[in-house]
């Protein structure tokens, strides 16, 4: 991976947190993310491209030693439990860089750790003219992000609940996809080359 490839990295990452942080701020009456709230790093697969994981790297070289050690015996466990549940299914786990319910790699984390927690819709859906918005599942389940305002049957936000609610913005859903922030902004116009993605597990 050319070294040019992690500055314009860099410089994408404060492109789209600008326009991430402005979506939880217009949706901050829905929003429940809190220090200490951890779920969404519980149980997932962490899609991963080449370069977000050599920017991973940077972040788990700049930790102590201790906490290192920490990152690499989970990893240990995880790889032994991977190849026992190696079934044909995903393998869902915690994401080793969890530490103490916080990521210890928060400046360094992925794409998806930084949409996580807004309300999306996928491009194909939208293509497809349909109103399906997706919600963070972690959430949903635990009363978190949106759960005043969705309905789960119809997979869409429920116009009542936003009435009874008394909120001041209806709730938005996004174009955040990694999809679409890695190629049509990211490679299309900022000439970023990801590389492959396949879960963090796989990287590491
Ligand atoms: S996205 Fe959901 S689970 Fe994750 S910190 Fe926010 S409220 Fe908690
Ligand atoms: S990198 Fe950090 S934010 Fe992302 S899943 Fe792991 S612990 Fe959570």
């Amino acid at each position: 991976m050319k070294e040019n490839q992690i500055e314009k990295y860099c410089q994408f990452i404060r492109v789209i947190m600008e326009r991430i942080n402005s979506h939880f701020d217009d949706q901050k009456e829905y929003i429940k993310c809190r220090e200490g709230c951890s779920l969404c790093c519980q149980n997932g697969e962490y899609p991963c491209s080449e370069l977000e994981f050599e920017f991973l790297k940077i972040g788990f070289m700049s930790l102590e030693h201790n906490i290192q050690k920490i990152i690499v015996e989970k990893v240990e466990k995880l790889k032994q439990q991977q190849v026992l549940c190696n079934n044909g299914e995903k393998f869902i786990y915690e994401c080793p860089f969890l530490i103490d319910n916080k990521c210890s790699v928060y400046k360094f984390r992925m794409i998806i750790c930084r949409t996580f927690g807004l309300s999306y819709f996928t491009l194909a859906d939208k293509q497809k003219g349909s109103n399906i918005i997706k919600v963070p599942f972690c959430c949903m389940q635990n009363g978190l992000n949106y759960s005043e305002v969705y309905d789960v049957e119809k997979n869409t936000f429920s116009n009542e609940k936003f009435k009874k609610g008394n909120f001041k913005k209806e709730p938005m859903a996004y174009n955040l996809s990694n999809d679409f922030l890695m190629e049509k902004f990211g490679k299309e116009i900022m000439d970023i080359d990801f590389g492959e993605i396949k879960p963090l597990i796989d990287w590491l």
